[in-house]
C-alpha cells in the first residue's frame, strides 16, 4: 500500500510551506547532487487560466536546488497546431503564462525539440505499445518530478499523473500513436451546418458538404477537440473503444517514461481549479467541485486513485458544466461525459506502475 500525502486548501498555514513539507515526504533521494531533474508540467495553452500557478512550481524548484539538484521545467509539443505546437511558440506561451526564469528560477527545455522530432524509442511490454516515442530530453534527465493539474478530459475522462506521464512526455509521433483509434463522426441528422466545429479543428479536417459538417478521416489527428465544440451535440466518438484504447495506451506510455526512472520519480497532483476540460484549451470553464488541496506520492497509480476519490467525495457545483448539483459520492467525471476514468489507473496498476490501494496521510 502506497502513502499519499495530502495538504488541504482549508488551512491557516501557507500552502507554499505545505508544498515544501510535501516535497520532504516524497522527493528526498530521487537524485544525487549535480544531477538533472525534469519538472514535468503543463504550461497551459495561451488563454487558459487554470494551469498550476508558477509560484508553486518555484517552490518545488527551490526544494530541488536546496538538495543539490539541477532542475529544469519541461513539457512536449502538442499534436495540434495551437500555441504550443513547436518549441518557439511553446516557450513564448510558457513565459506569457508566468513561467519565465525571473519568476520560477529554472530554465525551460521543451523535451522533444523545436519541431517535435527530438524523440527516443523506448521498448516496453505494454498492452498495446511495444515501442514508445518519448521526448528525448525527458528520457535523458536523471530524474523526474511530475507536477499535474488534475481536471477533466474529453477523451480520457480525467487527467492526473498517469496522463501527464503518458501523453505529456510523448513526442508528437507518440501522441499520434496514442490517439490513433480516436475518430469522431458527425451525426448528420443533428448537424445544423454552423461550422463552429471547424474553428476548433487545428488541421482543417472538417469541411462542409451539402450543408453539413463532414470529417476527413485521413486528415483527422484524433485530438477530440471538436467533440466539445458542437452546440447541438452532433459530434461524438465511439467512447467505449476509443477512450479505453487511449487510456490503456497512456498507461503503456507512462511505463515507458518511468522505465529508467521508477526509483527516480515523485508526483504532485494539484486538486485546485478542477475544470471539466484540460489545460490545452485556450479558455478555462468553471470548476466542477470546490478546491481540495495538493497531493504528493512516490506512486503515480495511488496518487491518481486518491485524486479521483477526493473529487468524488466533493459536492458537484451546479454553476459548472455539470449543470446541476451532484451529491458527494457521485462520479463527477462520469456525469460529465459518461467516461470511466479508472481505466487508465487500472491499466497502470496492471503494468506494475503502482497500487490503487493507498494510505492518505494529511499533513
Ligand atoms: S458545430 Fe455541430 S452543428 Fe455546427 S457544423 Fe459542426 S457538427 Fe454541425
Ligand atoms: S478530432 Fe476533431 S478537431 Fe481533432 S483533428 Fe479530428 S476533426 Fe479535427
Amino acid at each position: 500500500m502506497a502513502d499519499v500525502y495530502f495538504a488541504s486548501v482549508k488551512t491557516d498555514a501557507s500552502l507554499l510551506d505545505k508544498v515544501s513539507d510535501l516535497y520532504a515526504r516524497v522527493g528526498d533521494g530521487i537524485f544525487k547532487r549535480q544531477e538533472t531533474v525534469a519538472l514535468k508540467l503543463h504550461f497551459g495553452e495561451l488563454g487558459n487560466t487554470a494551469f498550476i500557478r508558477p509560484v508553486f512550481v518555484r517552490r518545488i524548484v527551490s526544494e530541488v536546488k536546496r538538495r543539490g539538484g539541477r532542475p529544469f521545467l519541461t513539457d512536449t509539443n502538442t499534436l495540434y497546431v495551437g500555441k504550443r505546437g513547436d518549441s518557439v511558440d511553446h516557450l513564448n506561451t510558457a513565459i506569457a503564462n508566468g513561467f519565465g526564469y525571473a519568476a520560477v528560477e529554472a530554465p525551460i527545455i521543451i523535451a522533444d525539440g523545436i519541431k517535435g522530432k527530438n524523440s527516443i524509442d523506448v521498448e516496453i511490454k505494454g498492452k498495446h505499445v511495444k515501442t514508445a516515442r518519448i521526448g528525448a530530453d525527458i528520457f535523458y534527465a536523471d530524474s523526474i518530478v511530475v507536477i499535474s493539474h488534475v481536471k477533466g478530459h474529453m477523451l480520457a475522462g480525467f487527467g492526473g499523473a498517469i496522463k501527464n506521464l503518458g501523453m505529456g512526455c510523448a513526442s508528437r509521433a507518440g501522441k499520434q500513436q496514442q490517439h490513433s483509434s480516436v475518430k469522431p463522426e458527425v451525426n448528420a441528422s443533428k448537424c445544423l451546418g454552423c461550422m463552429r466545429c471547424a474553428d476548433f479543428c487545428q488541421v482543417d479536417a472538417i469541411k462542409k458538404e451539402k450543408g453539413k459538417a463532414v470529417i476527413d478521416k485521413q486528415a483527422c489527428q484524433g485530438c477530440g477537440e471538436c467533440t466539445v465544440s458542437c452546440p447541438n451535440g452532433a459530434i461524438a466518438i465511439r467512447w467505449d473503444s476509443s477512450s479505453r484504447d487511449l487510456q490503456e495506451k497512456m498507461a503503456d506510455y507512462a511505463l515507458a517514461v518511468l522505465k529508467n526512472k521508477r526509483e527516480r520519480s515523485c508526483f504532485f497532483n494539484f486538486l485546485v481549479d478542477i475544470t471539466p476540460d484540460c489545460d490545452c484549451f485556450n479558455r478555462s470553464d468553471a470548476p466542477i467541485v470546490p478546491n481540495i488541496g495538493i497531493l504528493a506520492s512516490r506512486d503515480p497509480v495511488a496518487i491518481d486513485q486518491a485524486s479521483l476519490d477526493l473529487i468524488k467525495k466533493q459536492v458537484g457545483l451546479a454553476n459548472s458544466a455539470l449543470g446541476k448539483p451532484l451529491a458527494s459520492g457521485e462520479d463527477k467525471f462520469k456525469a460529465l461525459r459518461g467516461l470511466d476514468a479508472t481505466i487508465q489507473i487500472r491499466a497502470a496498476e496492471g503494468l506494475g506502475l503502482g497500487s490503487r490501494k493507498y494510505k492518505l496521510v494529511e499533513i
